[in-house]
């Protein structure tokens, strides 16, 4: 990937393109996205199923980009099995990411038990850091997150610009969970195999517990702790002229788009 920033993210008036892509498939913007940035543009996943749908897309709109997962170390086996199986079946091309710290190091240093005692340091070991190394040169981050999955996103954008110049990519922000299940449906994609047991956001399993009925779909992670996100969404801060942009350009914007194409 490139070694330098996003000179072009300026140009790009994603206020524009933040109205159009309310009511354009996400495999347009997927488009889109491979036309204006290719090579220098990433999908991160975990696995979790609204990153294997983007991953889907990616393999006819744009199926040379990078797709990242992050191996803290504490994945549930289901997980590790999963992210195996797919891709095997669909030939993704993956790239795990894992600490500088050797785990050896890291028990030595931490314990076995840093989840508990520290989880954003743990977070911050695991997976913030390997993300901000494999970001260097990166001018477009795709991900799968989306509005309904918890109050904290209910206002993200379809493409936002961070500091560093990187613009950060969400096709499915206007999709609901019904909208994911019959994308993988349609496309005989197989679900992950906790998510029959009542787990909905699926991470490490140190930190992860299957929801209860009327909880949102993250309340299962670091329940109890206080803590919402892990630092991957949020490690990067809105770059100065959309933070202060008017937020509520996102819900002003024409009807969400809630047929998968
Ligand atoms: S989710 Fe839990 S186990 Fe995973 S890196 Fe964060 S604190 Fe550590």
């Amino acid at each position: 990937m490139a070694e330098s920033g996003n000179g072009a993210a300026d140009e790009l008036d994603l206020a524009s393109r933040n109205e159009i892509f309310e009511t354009t498939p996400p495999q347009e913007i997927l488009r889109w996205i491979s036309d204006t940035f290719a090579p220098d543009a990433v999908l991160t996943m975990s696995f979790q199923h609204e990153g294997v749908v983007i991953a889907h897309m990616l393999r006819d709109v744009a199926p040379d980009t990078p797709i990242l997962f992050i191996d803290t170390g504490y994945h549930f086996p289901e997980t590790l099995a999963y992210r195996d199986e797919l891709v095997s079946r669909f030939g993704l091309p993956i790239k795990n990411l894992t600490s500088t710290m050797p785990r050896p190091e890291f028990i030595e240093k931490y314990g076995d038990d840093l989840h508990d005692r520290d989880p954003d340091l743990c977070c911050k070991i695991n997976k913030v850091e390997p993300l901000q190394l494999a970001l260097r040169g990166v001018r477009a981050w795709i991900n799968g997150r989306r509005r309904d999955q918890a109050g904290t996103r209910a206002g993200m954008k379809i493409v936002e610009r961070l500091q560093g110049d990187i613009v950060k990519v969400n096709p499915l922000a206007n999709w609901t969970s019904k909208d994911t299940y019959e994308y993988m449906t349609r496309f005989d994609i197989p679900t992950h195999p906790l998510f029959e047991q009542g787990y909905a956001s699926i991470g490490c399993f140190p930190c992860t517990r299957p929801i209860l009925a009327g909880e949102d779909e993250r309340a299962g992670r670091w329940a109890g702790r206080g803590k919402t996100e892990c630092g991957l969404h949020t490690f990067l801060e809105p770059a100065e002229d959309e933070a202060s942009a008017d937020t509520s350009d996102a819900t002003k914007a024409a009807p969400a788009t809630k047929e998968p194409s």
